[in-house]
């Protein structure tokens, strides 16, 4: 197959651009490097199969005849989509529309990343697909969770009008190596503090409440989803579900850090608990993800230790 994978040079999007190429397809990637980064594809340069294009998909493009789309471009950590706030909104809105006429012109199969965050400050414990959410829609998270909301109604619209062959996976906390350093996240901010020594920031009093997922998991369910025929939306996420200050612990266990605790004031909007129900995704996918958290922090810790030392250099 020829793939395009948008959002390329961004954490999921390059784990994606690796599998597909392990899988044999031959991959475009598309980025115009808001928040992604060319480090994240540079192992690939010798490779053939891969292709990389620097552009904004918000601007109409083509890149010839595709069999897959997999729609990946967006900022996504809530410190980067607040920082680009009109670009999140542009990129799920226009990005998208423009993503999905490729498809429809060259008859490529679709697949698009959501997210958890659709189900906002969820009222409904755990979040199974059925929920439609509790999203403020013009607090600060908006022009994430709306752009996305939007996203899942444009693909269903291609879908339902122009029988485009779509999928939408929403994606709850994952985590692995190539999370930016800087982009504010709670796994990417603790491990650093933790390895640099410094305080280890906790928004509010920690007992709120995200559900991880490491990187490999993800992107074995994203692809389950993407050879499958389901076009309404599937969790992919990791069920266990851990409070915030039960993350710190278990980073303090890993890096063997002593690192204090600092609080920090609660975001506005900040969802007070998160956790996919998959049932539907191990019932028609057969997924569950293997890694837990405290493996999976092991895994990441050689990649946050070398791009810290980089930094340091
Ligand atoms: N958080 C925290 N300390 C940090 C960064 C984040 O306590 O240094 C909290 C944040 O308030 C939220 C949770 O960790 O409740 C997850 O935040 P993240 O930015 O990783 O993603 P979100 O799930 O909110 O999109």
């Amino acid at each position: 197959m020829r793939v395009l994978v948008t959002g390329a040079a961004g954490f999921l999007g390059s784990h994606l651009c690796d599998a597909l190429l392990a899988n044999g397809d031959h991959v475009v990637g598309v980025d115009n490097l808001v928040t992604g980064s060319l480090a994240n594809l540079a192992h690939l340069s010798n490779e053939s199969r891969f292709a990389f294009v620097e552009q904004d998909i918000t601007e109409s493009f083509d890149v010839g005849a595709i069999d897959y789309i997999f729609n990946f471009a967006s900022p996504a950590s809530p410190v980067d989509y607040m920082k680009h706030g009109i670009e999140t909104l542009r990129v799920g809105s226009v990005g998208t529309l423009n993503c999905l006429e490729l498809a429809r012109r060259y008859e490529a199969k679709f697949l698009i990343s959501s997210t958890s965050e659709c189900y906002g400050d969820p009222q409904e414990h755990p979040q199974k697909e059925s929920y439609w959410g509790n999203v403020n829609p013009i607090g600060p998270r908006s022009v994430y969770d709306e752009s996305k909301r939007f996203a899942e109604a444009a693909v269903m619209a291609y879908h339902r009008y122009h029988r485009v062959d779509t999928r939408i996976v929403r994606i709850f906390n994952t985590y692995g190596p190539r999370l930016q350093l800087n982009d504010g996240r709670v796994i990417s901010n603790l491990l650093k503090q933790a390895l640099l020594g410094e305080p280890m920031t906790i928004y509010g009093n920690g007992m709120q409440s995200r559900s991880f997922c490491y990187v490999s998991d993800e992107i074995d369910g994203i692809l389950r989803l993407a050879a499958s025929e389901e076009h309404l939306p599937v969790n992919i996420g990791n069920p266990t579900e851990f409070t915030i200050l039960d993350c710190v612990r278990l980073v303090q266990k890993v890096t063997g850090s002593n690192s204090e605790i600092k609080f920090a004031p609660m975001p506005e909007d900040d969802p007070r608990q998160r956790k996919p129900d998959i049932t539907k995704a191990r019932t028609l996918l057969g997924w569950e993800p293997k890694i837990n958290l405290e493996a999976g922090l092991r895994l990441s810790l050689p990649y946050f230790k070398a791009a810290l030392a980089g930094i340091h250099d």
